[in-house]
């Protein structure tokens, strides 16, 4: 007789702030239902009780921006699968990407009293900038539907039904008033990948790109655009730079 055994689950963090693996957490009833189809074998923030690899799919939160998390993401690579990077850290290098642009050593020493207990890499990566990735799920946070679509898809080997489009689409699917158009609020959501619902615009506020760039963003209309409204060069420049600063810098620079 065989024994059938659940798919191994690993969730693994690298630089980050923990947000997007605790939208696993916050499933809440999924999670009940997540746990009687798969074995959750590594999930430290969940529990320190880790079962061996290799694992059937890990979901991979943070960037790269130390050496040794340079080596420990091949050793998670080799482990895995299927390996899923969640969130802007991982698919974009996040906020801590903003020293890309500048001198690390400037932040450090403006950051820590004691700076030389600190060992850092002069950028923070994305987890594809150093292994095969085979899903990125955007968002700061991810949107937790959204986490358990990937999940179930890869665990039934289909391919995940995540929209590609704008959060412009977004706004019109809920009847939200464009706040571009009506207010002359400046908004990223026409350059930004779908996955918030359009937030920001129902509560009268521009799209701040939370979800990074959409698939070929026109990134030089909105720039015009942003210009009409008044905005400064130095302040379109801001604008670009939070959550996936480098992937929007990307983006600009192919637009
Ligand atoms: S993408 Fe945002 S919410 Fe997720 S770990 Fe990074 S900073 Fe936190
Ligand atoms: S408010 Fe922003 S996201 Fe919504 S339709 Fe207008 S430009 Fe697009």
């Amino acid at each position: 007789m065989t024994v059938s055994r659940k798919p191994k689950l690993a969730v693994w963090k690298f630089a980050s702030c923990d947000g997007c693996q605790l939208s696993l957490l916050d499933c809440e009833d999924e999670l009940l239902a997540l746990a009687g189809e798969v074995e959750i074998a590594y999930f430290l923030e969940a529990t320190r009780g880790t079962v061996k690899g290799p694992y059937d799919l890990s979901l991979v939160e943070g960037s790269v921006t130390t050496a040794h998390d340079a080596k420990r993401i091949q050793q998670v690579r080799r482990s895995s699968r299927h390996l899923v990077t969640i969130g802007a850290c991982a698919t974009a290098g996040g906020i801590q990407a903003l020293k890309n642009f500048a001198d690390v050593d400037d932040f450090v020493a403006a950051v820590y009293a004691s700076p030389g207990y600190i060992s850092t890499l002069a950028t923070s990566t994305p987890i594809s900038a150093h292994v095969t990735v085979d899903y990125e799920l955007h968002g700061c946070p991810i949107n937790k539907r959204q986490l358990l679509e990937v999940i179930t898809s890869f665990l039934h080997g289909r391919r995940p039904g995540i929209p590609s489009t704008s959060v412009c689409m977004e706004c019109k699917r809920r009847g939200t008033v464009c706040v571009m158009v009506a207010h002359g609020t400046p908004c990223l959501g026409p350059v930004t990948h779908a996955g918030c619902g359009a937030l920001c615009p129902a509560y009268d506020r521009g799209c701040y790109g939370c979800f990074g760039p959409m698939e070929t963003p026109n990134t030089r209309s909105l720039i015009r655009q942003l210009d009409v409204l008044g905005m400064q060069e130095r302040g379109i420049e801001r604008v670009f730079r939070t959550f996936n600063v480098q992937a929007f810098e990307e983006a600009r620079n192919d637009g």
